[in-house]
């Protein structure tokens, strides 16, 4: 088996690798990279095939997970090609595309599910759920002509499904020639033995904040990362607040179609309709959507009077209306995403209104990606042949913290 990384060496995000065995290829994930600046337009990798789908020797594109550094290229992609991804992830994104840009319709030929290994041409693939940031997010071992490949994807063991990263350290596949692994937190400056909080520590400061907190408490991350919503949602209940969810968070958490995941119809779980919503209902003339949560909806007047008995999942684009409705006297904000979107000027904007209206910020945040001692346990579980970096700035440290480390280059061709 051939392996060549055609992003993602060298940098976090934008992965994509192309595998080869027996005359045919598949291409794990298409990613958008990070590090390219706003507006700027990205070419496919050179993938024979990947752009119109009329080279019978690619099989097709195995999906990691619903995070733009690992499907945004997908539109670039022929429509010929087969793409695999897991069944939520899909529907999530399919979801999310009719309230953002970055959202995705594609039907998909296959799903991943955990531990159900499937072929591909010479490729058996076997998706192994794990735990990430986003929802339905999966780490795979790829076997062809005899060789064994395990491509962590994002993982972390931090989350709310730590039980997964775990259970891999106790069910680990066996013989596995090479770990392609992620290092998001191998950096320059790392030490080795830091870790950053974990979903239970965000839990616990997003409950003191929403205790201490006497108005409305504003709480900011992406709608997708369902981890963190039912983080706060555990913290509003342990603070007798309810939560108030957008119509797009409502759609994400329905298209999750996971009983435990807390959305519309959940006990102290509220819709608020912000105006850009409202008028992207009207300009589509989708009114199922509003309709499906009806019962549920808060509107300003509530809002209002109920505002020390609220927790809101807010974004920067409602902020005048909230500032109209005038709910925000004695609110605070959490801010739970990576506190470097904070720099930018999208961020400072934020912070010039928090501040122009008196709101207190906190950041409390959990990190999407694996500490390096959790890392060292899964290289020990998992004794791999070679561990090959990828998704990491500090691929040229991993040999300090992992045995039997070998550096790759985006765009050569390696053998298994
Ligand atoms: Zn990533």
């Amino acid at each position: 088996m051939q392996v060549r990384i055609h992003r993602g060496a060298a940098e976090v995000g934008g992965n994509c690798i192309e595998v080869a065995a027996g005359g045919m290829r598949l291409v794990l994930d298409a990613g958008w990279p990070l590090t390219a600046v706003d507006g700027e337009d990205v070419a496919l990798p050179g993938v024979a095939g990947l752009a119109d789908g009329h080279d019978p020797s690619l099989l097709g594109v195995v999906i990691s997970h619903p995070h733009p550094d690992h499907y945004g290229l997908l539109p670039k992609v022929g429509a010929a090609v087969p793409v695999y991804i897991g069944e939520s992830a899909s529907r999530i994104l399919s979801e999310a595309a009719f309230f953002s840009p970055l959202g995705i319709s594609r039907q998909p030929s296959g799903y991943l599910r955990h531990r159900q290994a499937f072929d591909l041409g010479p490729f058996r693939v076997t998706p192994f759920l794990n735990d990430h940031s986003a929802f339905d997010a999966y780490s795979m071992l790829i076997e062809a002509e005899g060789r064994r490949l395990f491509y962590t994807g994002d993982i972390r063991a931090h989350g709310r499904k730590a039980g997964l990263f775990e259970e891999l350290l106790r069910r680990p596949p066996e013989n596995i020639d090479v770990l392609l692994m992620e290092g998001t937190h191998i950096r320059e400056d790392s030490d080795g033995s830091e870790r950053g909080p974990s979903e239970r520590d965000v839990e616990d400061a997003c409950a003191d904040t929403c205790k201490e907190t006497r108005g409305m408490v504003l709480a900011m991350f992406s709608p997708q990362n369902i981890d963190r919503l039912v983080t706060l949602y555990r913290a509003c209940l342990r603070s007798g607040r309810d939560l108030v969810i957008d119509l797009y968070t409502a759609a994400i958490t329905a298209a999750t179609a996971r009983d435990t995941i807390p959305g519309v119809g959940w006990d102290r779980v509220r819709v608020y309709l912000p105006r850009s919503q409202k008028a992207r209902v009207i300009r589509e003339q989708a009114f199922d959507r509003t309709e499906a949560v009806k019962p549920h909806r808060i509107y300003p007047e509530e809002l209002a009077t109920r505002r020390s008995e609220l927790g809101m999942l807010f974004r920067a684009s409602m902020s005048r209306e909230l500032e109209e409705i005038g709910c925000l006297e004695e609110a605070r904000c959490i801010w739970s995403m990576w506190p470097g979107y904070l720099r930018e000027p999208s961020g400072e904007r934020l912070r010039a209104w928090l501040d122009q209206l008196g709101i207190p910020m906190v950041i409390h945040h959990a990190s999407g990606h694996a500490f390096i001692p959790d890392l060292q346990r899964l290289v020990r579980a998992l004794a791999p042949g070679r561990v090959v970096p990828i998704h990491s700035f500090g691929g040229d440290r991993f040999e300090e913290f992992f045995p039997r480390v070998e550096r790759r280059r985006d765009g050569e061709w390696w053998e298994i």
